[in-house]
């Protein structure tokens, strides 16, 4: 079998709707800060269409915003800025599951680091400050609708740079002839469009450092947490006081990005990483769509209109929901990592052994169903949107997409097993038949 098979099955139903993602997801971002900006807002977000389309900014403005130069500038600094700092900080090394070719890539783990040394930065930012101000987060609240835009722009050329460099063959260790790139099986359709989309090179890489690993973890996810800290210091300067809601929103979120980040090599083990190409899908994905959609939860609950007090009580309900959930989700994963490594052997758990050498547990979290560990997954979700009350649907947009997103996944990741494991597979669905909320589905 060639190492690089032609894509025959395309995803997302193919090139349309490559098409549709790469310019609706955009358009939705854009949409969701015009109506939770101060200055396009309407009172409370009210989703009346006439009023919101006399907000909509024209063509040219929306031009003058795309390439507003410092922020521009703010975001180059942002985004190398880290990749310096993912260069210089120490990590220990592990190597990826095999890949086509039998050989495994060498990840450099630095998410503690990397975490520690954020959290220095901005601990030393605000002890310098005077009542709390920080320039940087009322820049970044300030010109949210600039960077929006600058960072889909840039995740866009990021993607174009990818594809474009999956087509320069490999240099051979011993620097004579050439050796082929690994590409995804799922962008090898020949269609520059749809591959650009899906992404083409599987692992891009400049020399050791990986790109996908980074994106995925590093400028998006940590954006995320400044964005969220940003509409706190907003808050606190613009009213004097701060929510419990947003604090909480902070809290919850902040904890959940930290678990990815110091967890990293779970990572690596994830379909993102093993089996998606990185093409305008993930890099867009994790560098706009992730910190732009994910903060919309803070963003709401910043502007004066929707300040919310949740109380105790609230706050109790919805703290528990998120440890059920965040228990589910943690204890789940662990305990499937676990297993394939061999760590559970002296529990005797139920397993199916496959022509493969990989075991399918079918006891524990994973007798439940067949992806237990999504629905902790959704129900962190939930944690984050209810705290901003029930004024609107559109704070619920998170739990919606990411419950769509879970169904795509979980189909997309059946039909990845039953191909691989074949009759075991299909042994498989009869012992454990819940696909993910045992009893239900
Ligand atoms: P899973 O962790 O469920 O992994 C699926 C893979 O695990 C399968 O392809 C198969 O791989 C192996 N597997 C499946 N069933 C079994 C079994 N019974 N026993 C042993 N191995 C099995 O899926 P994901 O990688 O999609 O998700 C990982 C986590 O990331 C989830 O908790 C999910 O909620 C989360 N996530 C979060 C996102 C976000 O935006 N917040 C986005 C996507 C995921 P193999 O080929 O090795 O057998």
């Amino acid at each position: 079998m060639s190492l690089n098979p032609k894509t025959v099955h395309r995803e997302f139903f193919g090139l349309p709707g490559a098409i549709g993602i790469t310019l609706g997801l955009p358009t939705l971002i854009t949409f969701f800060e015009l109506v939770t900006n101060e200055k396009y807002s309407v009172q409370g977000i009210n989703l009346d269409l006439d009023t919101i389309a006399n907000q909509i900014p024209s063509f040219a403005e929306l031009k003058q915003y795309a390439f507003d130069s410092n922020c521009w500038k703010a975001y180059l600094t942002w985004f190398f800025g880290l990749v310096v700092l993912d260069f210089i900080l120490p990590g220990k090394r592990l190597q990826g599951v095999a890949l086509r070719d039998g050989t495994k890539l060498t990840y450099k783990i630095n998410g503690l680091a990397m975490s520690g040394c954020l959290l220095g930065l901005i601990a030393a930012r605000v002890y310098a400050s005077e009542d709390y101000y920080l320039p940087e987060l009322a820049f970044l609240y300030a010109n949210k609708l600039s960077l929006i835009l600058v960072s889909t722009l840039f995740s866009f050329f990021l993607a174009v740079f990818v594809y474009v460099c999956a087509f320069i063959p490999l240099r051979t260790a011993n620097g004579k002839g050439t050796s082929e790139r690994i590409l995804s099986i799922n962008g090898n359709s020949g269609n520059p469009i749809y591959d650009w989309f899906i992404g083409r090179e599987l692992n891009p890489r400049i020399g050791s450092w990986d790109i996908k690993l980074f994106c995925e973890l590093r400028p998006g996810m940590l954006l995320w947490l400044l964005i969220n800290l940003s509409c706190l210091h907003h808050q606190y300067h613009t009213t004097g006081t701060v929510t419990d809601s947003l604090i909480l929103v902070n809290a919850l979120q902040a904890f959940y990005i930290f678990d990815g980040v110091l967890n990293e090599e779970g990572c690596l083990t994830m379909m993102d990483i093993t089996t998606d190409g990185f093409g305008f899908m993930l890099s867009f994905g994790d560098l706009a769509w992730l910190p732009w959609s994910y903060s919309l939860q803070a963003r709401y609950l910043a502007l004066p209109e929707n300040k919310l007090v949740l109380g105790r009580l609230a706050i109790s309900a919805i703290v528990t929901l998120h440890f059920v959930g965040y228990y589910i989700f943690h204890s789940s994963n662990k305990q499937k990592s676990d297993f394939r490594q061999g760590k559970l052997d002296h529990l005797n758990f139920d397993s199916i052994k496959t022509h493969t050498g990989s075991k399918l547990l079918c006891d524990g979290w994973w007798g439940l169903s067949q992806h237990i560990n999504y629905l902790g997954d959704w129900f962190i979700g939930w944690s984050w949107c209810l705290p901003t009350g029930f004024q609107t649907p559109l704070t619920y947009f998170y739990v919606i997409y990411f419950g769509t997103l879970l169904l795509h996944r979980q189909v997309r990741d059946e039909d990845k097993c039953r191909q691989k494991y074949g009759k075991y597979w299909v042994e498989y669905e009869k012992r454990v038949p819940y696909k993910i909320i045992p009893y239900l589905y």
